[in-house]
């Protein structure tokens, strides 16, 4: 992919039947096609789909996790590369460059916004899901995995190699490795042992002129300080479980300040407010209600109010899988499947006063609370992008998902989470009012294509990365300076054209 800029000046001088060329299918696959023999010496036309393929469809909609972006009127790619090895990737980082094209990485396809499927200009997808190989050492608890494996396939593997280690990532089965671990990626155990992304000590990439690069080669600075950098692989080091039974409880109160984790929903029906407390203690069931006698007599949580599993029986009580059922289950990767849906997020810093969170129950439509502290409040704001550490109560996801495909239904569910979202000003984080990268949205700020702003760019950089924004700029104006990885909500890197540069 040319650089923005270079882009806006070929569209300036190039005769208007090149552009119709660079943006018609068939001709796009050929030169593609050539230009990937030619980088991978190799047959790889099994590997890339052009609109004419009859499982072109198939393959995009496979992994579209929105169904509000699988309509006959949103952007498809030109073409779909599925790649198979590092070799692919890197090809295809310098075919679509050379070709002038954006090119968008998906792995698992959850982007609540299709960030890594849906684009306004002429744009490549780079498939992930058939990199999935996960190799676990037990015996030095790390793995090598493949961006393109889904949770559910890692929790997997660990268990089929031991039952006393586990990982602390995400809830749902179906997202991939790739855009999770790489946005943050938190789950059950995020209060013992911090998010996935904490857990990586290294990955293999791939840069901007498709250099394979691993921890030592790429540098400390580009490792630490860079979002979504891991390209193909993270090597990840797993947590020893501290026992062998983990207790999870269900109680209709709320308090946000347990043991391990406590996820609190919420939820409105026309008449009825639903309110659930789910937690995950990583101990046994005596332990948790003394605990919460102790601490929390009101809540009166007795043992026959919890579920004592194995961790791999937790991954699955979280999934409502019947107890019982086989693990087997995760690696059901369920393609085709998705509701129409819109999330927000936000942190929360002081307690939300009881008049605020009267006023909420009437508005609510789907709120998630995760509280933070514990292990995340350990670790300094500045050691990694993720920035939301000390200091955070918990965070909010605000979420409406509908099936009706009207896009009355989409109006009237996304002008409900917006006023949610406003009514929550004074309770929430400010200055910035942060935001949940993985819980992508792009009302907070976008980019506009074309022209690659710092100032744009800040605006939804600094909700996302807090004070670590202007590193995670310089960061990225090194390795990337042609601004070749680029989307909506991407890091800007600075123009010396501007004349912006940052101590
Ligand atoms: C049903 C559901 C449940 C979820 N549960 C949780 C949860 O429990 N905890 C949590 O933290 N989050 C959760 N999320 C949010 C999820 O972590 C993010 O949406 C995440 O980015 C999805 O990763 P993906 O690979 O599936 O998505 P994708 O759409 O494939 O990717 C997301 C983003 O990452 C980029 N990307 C993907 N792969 C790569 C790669 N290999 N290299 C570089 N960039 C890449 C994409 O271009 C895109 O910008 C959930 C989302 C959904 C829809």
């Amino acid at each position: 992919m040319l650089p923005l800029a270079l882009l806006i000046l070929l569209t300036n001088l190039l005769p208007l039947s090149s552009l119709a060329a660079i943006s018609d299918s068939s001709s796009s696959y050929n030169s593609f096609l050539k230009c990937m023999q030619k980088q991978s010496q190799k047959n790889v036309s099994n590997v890339i789909y052009s609109q004419s393929n009859t499982s072109y469809t198939s393959v995009l909609r496979a992994y579209i996790r929105n169904a509000r972006l699988n309509t006959s009127s949103t952007k498809k790619p030109l073409l779909i590369v599925t790649a198979t090895s590092d070799s692919h990737v890197s090809a295809t980082v310098i075919c679509t460059k050379t070709l002038g094209m954006r090119l968008k990485t998906r792995s698992g396809g959850h982007d609540y916004a299709g960030l890594s499927y849906v684009c306004d200009v002429p744009f490549v997808i780079l498939d992930m899901f058939r990199l999935r190989s996960i190799e676990v050492d037990a015996a030095d608890q790390s793995a090598w995995v493949q961006a393109g494996a889904t949770l559910g396939e890692l929790y997997y593997s660990i268990w089929k190699s031991t039952n006393l280690l586990g990982f602390p990532d995400g809830i749902c089965p179906t997202v991939g490795t790739g855009g999770h671990i790489s946005g943050g990626g938190y789950g059950n155990m995020l209060r013992k042992h911090g998010l996935a992304s904490d857990q990586v000590v290294d990955a293999k990439i791939v840069d901007a002129k498709g250099n394979i690069l691993d921890r030592k080669s790429m540098g400390e600075d580009s490792f630490l300080g860079n979002p979504r950098r891991w390209g193909s692989e993270f090597w990840c080091r797993f947590v020893v479980q501290v026992a062998e039974r983990c207790s999870n409880n269900r109680r209709r109160s709320f308090h946000a300040n347990a043991p391990t984790t406590v996820v609190f929903y919420g939820k409105r029906s026309s008449i009825t407010v639903k309110s659930t407390i789910v937690a995950l203690y990583l101990g046994n069931a005596e332990e948790l209600v003394s605990f919460f006698e102790n601490d929390f007599p009101l809540l009166g949580l007795k043992k026959e109010n919890c579920t004592e599993l194995s961790w791999m029986g937790s991954v699955l009580w979280w999934n409502n899988v019947q107890n019982g059922t086989s693990p087997d289950v995760l690696l059901n990767r369920k393609p085709n499947s998705a509701v129409s849906g819109f999330r927000k997020s936000d942190y929360v810093q002081k307690p939300i006063p009881k008049s605020g969170l009267e006023s909420l129950w009437m508005k609510m439509i789907g709120l998630v609370f995760n509280p933070y502290g514990g292990r995340m409040s350990e670790i300094p704001a500045s050691d990694t992008p993720f920035p939301h550490r000390s200091g955070n109560l918990f965070k909010i996801q605000y979420s409406v998902s509908w099936s009706d495909s009207g896009a009355e239904a989409e109006r009237d569910c996304v002008t409900k989470i917006r006023s949610l979202f406003s009514f929550m000003t004074p309770y929430v984080s400010e200055n910035p009012r942060s935001a949940y990268l993985n819980y992508r949205d792009l009302d907070i700020g976008i980019n506009h294509f074309g022209k690659n702003s710092y100032e744009e760019g800040k605006v939804y950089g600094v909700k996302y990365f807090s004070d670590n924004f202007d590193r995670l700029v310089k960061v990225k104006t090194a390795v990337d300076p042609e601004n070749f990885f680029k989307n909506e909500q991407s890091i800007p890197i600075l123009q010396r054209v501007l004349g912006k540069i940052l101590a």
